[in-house]
């Protein structure tokens, strides 16, 4: 008999192009335990997205209407279009025992930071400048004038990078999971979690 747990939440946060999605992705294919936040926004949907599954699409109305009421936990305008998480939804799966994944920027990283001083960060570096802007062109899914913005924006996205808990360079790719399901696996076991969830284990044990 285990008892429930609060979840943990996780900040992951990298500049576009650093393969942060594929690593969250698949993390949470090994890591049952694991919910990713689906955010809001306003930006146009990519061929291949689809609403509430990548994001959940959003007008821009109907965004600051859901800021008027306090909906968002953490919202920030990321290059020229607004980004919020679920306050509810994050709540709710921390509640269950479940750890949440925001997949968010610098400044919503600042928000959640001051709100939830016990969430832990991480960020993801590209193994090189190189790298990043090749897979930038890889997603044929911007134009390039966009991509050379976004470019510019990554350099600035990194230079946040000395604000989180931990840092994993994107490289190997199995390398940089097992690092990111390291992370995840290990503050699951900590003594005061463990102690929670094992209580009458322990108790039992002990006496
Ligand atoms: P993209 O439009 O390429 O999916 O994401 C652009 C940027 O917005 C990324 O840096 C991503 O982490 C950030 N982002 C996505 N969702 C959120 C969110 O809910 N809040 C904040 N603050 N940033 C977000």
């Amino acid at each position: 008999m285990t008892q429930t747990v609060p979840g943990t939440l996780y900040i992951v946060a990298a500049p576009s192009g650093a393969g942060k999605s594929s690593l969250v992705n698949a993390l949470i294919k090994r890591l049952p335990f694991v919910y990713l936040s689906i955010s809001h926004t306003t930006r146009q949907v990519r061929p291949g997205e689809t609403d509430g599954d990548h994001y959940h699409f959003t007008t821009t109305d109907e965004f600051l209407d859901m800021v008027g009421r306090g909906e968002f936990l953490e919202h920030a305008q990321v290059f020229d279009n607004y980004y919020g998480t679920s306050q509810v939804y994050v709540q709710r799966q921390l509640d269950a025992g479940h750890d949440v994944i925001l997949e968010i920027d610098w400044q919503g990283a600042q928000q959640v930071r001051k709100l939830m001083p016990d969430c832990k960060s991480i960020f993801i570096l590209p193994p090189s400048r190189e790298a990043l802007l090749e897979r930038l062109e890889k997603r044929q899914q911007d134009s390039a004038d966009v991509i050379e913005r976004r470019m510019r924006d990554a350099v600035s996205e990194m230079s946040h990078y000395a604000e989180f808990d931990y840092l994993i360079i994107n490289d190997d790719f199995y390398k940089a999971l097992d690092e990111l399901c390291t992370i995840f696996t290990a503050n699951r076991v900590t003594i005061d979690q463990q102690k929670q969830r094992y209580d009458s284990l322990i108790e039992q044990l002990l006496n």
